[in-house]
C-alpha cells in the first residue's frame, strides 16, 4: 500500500540567529481547538501534523493553492549546518526540505553561506526565515500573529526598515545566485526562494512558514515522499549512544517503510556491517508522564516513515552515528543490505599508505563531505576517519611530516581533540585544523600552507 509521508525538514543557519528557539516555538505551538490534535515529539524529531498546521493557517491556507494531502511535517531537532552535512540517505540529503534561518539585523554570516552551498549541494529544496524582526525599532509584538496580520499593525517607520534590511538581504541572495522575495510577493516558487518576516521568540509568521514549507513539500515532492508502507524500513542514524537498562542504542530517522520490533537491521559500523536483531523500539514518554526519568521511553511494536525512534539491540557499540540502517527479512535482502553499507563506508572510510593530511569527524556523512572539499582541493589523504583526534592520528601525521611537511597535519570537523593527542601535537609541532565550517577549516589549512612557503 502506498502513502504519502511526513516530509523532513532540517533547520540550519548561524549560530545564534534562532534555530533553538524557532524549533521550541513550533514543539510548542498549542491549537485552540484540541480537536487538531497535538504535537507528537518523536526521537530526534518533532511532528507537526497537518491539522495543526490548517488550525494555525485560518485563512492563510489560500496562499496555498490546491489541497493539502500531506499527513503532517517531521522537523529534525538537532539545529545547525554541522549536523546537517550528516543527515544522507541514498547519497542525497535526509532532509527533504529545509528552513534556512537568517537573523534579519545580521545578514548572512559564515554559516548562512556554508548552510546554502550544501543545500545547493544536494539540491534540496528551502525557504528562508528571516528571524528577529521584533528587534527593530518600534516593533509592536502581538504573540503567534500571522506575519500579514503583524505587518498592518506597524507604523511606517518600522515598516520601511523591515523592508530595507529584507532588500539588503534579497541582494546578498542575488550576489550568490538566487533569485529572492517576501514570500507574499513570489510569482513563481520554483524560480524564487520565498523569504518569511518572523519572530521566532514571539511566533510571529510562524503560521506563514508552516504553510509554505507545506505546500512546498506537497508542490515539489509529492512523488519522492510516496512509499510503499508496508515494505522494510531505511533510516538514518542520527546518534548513538548509551542509556540505562537498554545499552548502546542508536536514534534513527526512519524515511521508508515499516519497522517492525521483531526485524532484523543491518547499520554501518566502524569497519564492517553491523547485523542485530532488534530489542526495542523506543518513543519518548509524553513529558508530563515522566516521573522517573529512568523510564523516558515507551516501548512500540511498529513504526511507519517518516519517525524518530530509538533502537535498542546488541552489537550496536561500534555503530557510526550518519550511516544508514536498512532491515531486511530475508537472506538475500540481508547480503544486498550488507554490501551496500559496506560499499558506502569503504567510499567514505580511507586508509592508505599515502602521503597525505589525516582527516577526523564525527559522523560518516560530515566526514564524506570533508574529504570531498580536500579532493577537489587536490589535498591529498592518508586517513579519514570517524572520532576524536587521538594520539595514533597525531603520531601519523609526525610520519607523514617527515617526507612532506605541509601534509604532516590532522584536519578535524565537529571533533573534540584527545588530552595526550593535544600533547604529542604541541611536542612535535603537528597542526591540527579543527573547526565547524568546512571551508574555514580548509582556509586556514592553506593559510598556513602559504605562510610556511614563505
Ligand atoms: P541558535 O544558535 O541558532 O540555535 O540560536 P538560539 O535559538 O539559541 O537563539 C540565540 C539567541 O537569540 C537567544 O538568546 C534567543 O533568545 C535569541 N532569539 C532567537 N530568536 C529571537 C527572536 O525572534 N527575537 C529576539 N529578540 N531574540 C531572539
Ligand atoms: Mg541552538
Amino acid at each position: 500500500m502506498k502513502k504519502i509521508r511526513q516530509p523532513i525538514i532540517a533547520v540550519l543557519g548561524h549560530v545564534d540567529h534562532g534555530k533553538t528557539t524557532m524549533l521550541d516555538r513550533i514543539r510548542n505551538t498549542r491549537v485552540a481547538e484540541k480537536e487538531a490534535g497535538g504535537i507528537t515529539q518523536h526521537i530526534g524529531a518533532t511532528e507537526v501534523p497537518i491539522d495543526v498546521v490548517k488550525q494555525l493557517a485560518g485563512p492563510l491556507l489560500s496562499l496555498w493553492k490546491g489541497e493539502i494531502k500531506l499527513p503532517g511535517l517531521l522537523f529534525i531537532d538537532t539545529p545547525g549546518h554541522e549536523a546537517f552535512t550528516s543527515l544522507r540517505a541514498r547519497g542525497g540529503s535526509l532532509a527533504d526540505l529545509a528552513i534556512l534561518i537568517v537573523d534579519v539585523n545580521e545578514g548572512f554570516q559564515p554559516q548562512t553561506l556554508e548552510s546554502i552551498e550544501i543545500l545547493r549541494k544536494y539540491r534540496t529544496p528551502f525557504i528562508v526565515a528571516a528571524n528577529k524582526i521584533d528587534r527593530i525599532k518600534g516593533w509592536k509584538i502581538t504573540e503567534n500573529e500571522p506575519f500579514l496580520v503583524n505587518i498592518k499593525k506597524q507604523d511606517q517607520r518600522a515598516q520601511q526598515e523591515l523592508e530595507t534590511k529584507l532588500w539588503e538581504l534579497i541582494g546578498k541572495f542575488y550576489e550568490i545566485g538566487f533569485q529572492a522575495n517576501r514570500f507574499d510577493r513570489v510569482q513563481d516558487f520554483r524560480k524564487e526562494l520565498a523569504i518569511i518576516p518572523i519572530s521566532a521568540k514571539y511566533g510571529i509568521g510562524i503560521p506563514e512558514l508552516l504553510v509554505l514549507i507545506s505546500g512546498l513539500a506537497q508542490k515539489y515532492l509529492e512523488e519522492k515522499l510516496k512509499i510503499e508502507v508496508e515494505g522494510p524500513a531505511r533510516g538514518t542514524i542520527l546518534e548513538v549512544r548509551e542509556e540505562i537498562g537498554f545499552g548502546t542504542t542508536i536514534d534513527v530517522i526512519v524515511y521508508d517503510g515499516t519497522l517492525k520490533k521483531d526485524d532484523m537491521i543491518v547499520v554501518g559500523g566502524k569497519d564492517k556491517a553491523i547485523v542485530t536483531k532488534i530489542r526495542a523500539l523506543l518513543k519518548p514518554k509524553p513529558l508530563d508522564e515522566i516521573r522517573d526519568p529512568r523510564y523516558r521511553f515507551d516501548q512500540v511494536e511498529e513504526v511507519s516513515a517518516s519517525a524518530g525512534i530509538k533502537i535498542a539491540a546488541p552489537g550496536l557499540e561500534d555503530a557510526l552515528a550518519g550511516s544508514p540502517v536498512i532491515a531486511v527479512r530475508g537472506e538475500e535482502e540481508l547480503e544486498r543490505a550488507k554490501g551496500e553499507i559496506l560499499d558506502q563506508i569503504k567510499s567514505v572510510i580511507i586508509s592508505t599508505d599515502k602521503v597525505g593530511v589525516i582527516v577526523k569527524a564525527d559522523t560518516i556523512g560530515s566526514l564524506e563531505a570533508l574529504s570531498k572539499e580536500l579532493h577537489e582541493k587536490n589535498i591529498p589523504i592518508r586517513k579519514a576517519d570517524v572520532g576524536n583526534i587521538s594520539k595514533t592520528d597525531v603520531m601519523e601525521a609526525l610520519s607523514v611530516k617527515d617526507e612532506e611537511p605541509f601534509y604532516g597535519v590532522v584536519i578535524g570537523f565537529n571533533v573534540k581533540v584527545n588530552e595526550d593527542a593535544e600533547e604529542v601535537a604541541n611536542a612535535k609541532k603537528i597542526p591540527l585544523f579543527i573547526g565547524n565550517i568546512i571551508y574555514k577549516i580548509i582556509e586556514d589549512y592553506e593559510a598556513w600552507v602559504k605562510a610556511e612557503e614563505e
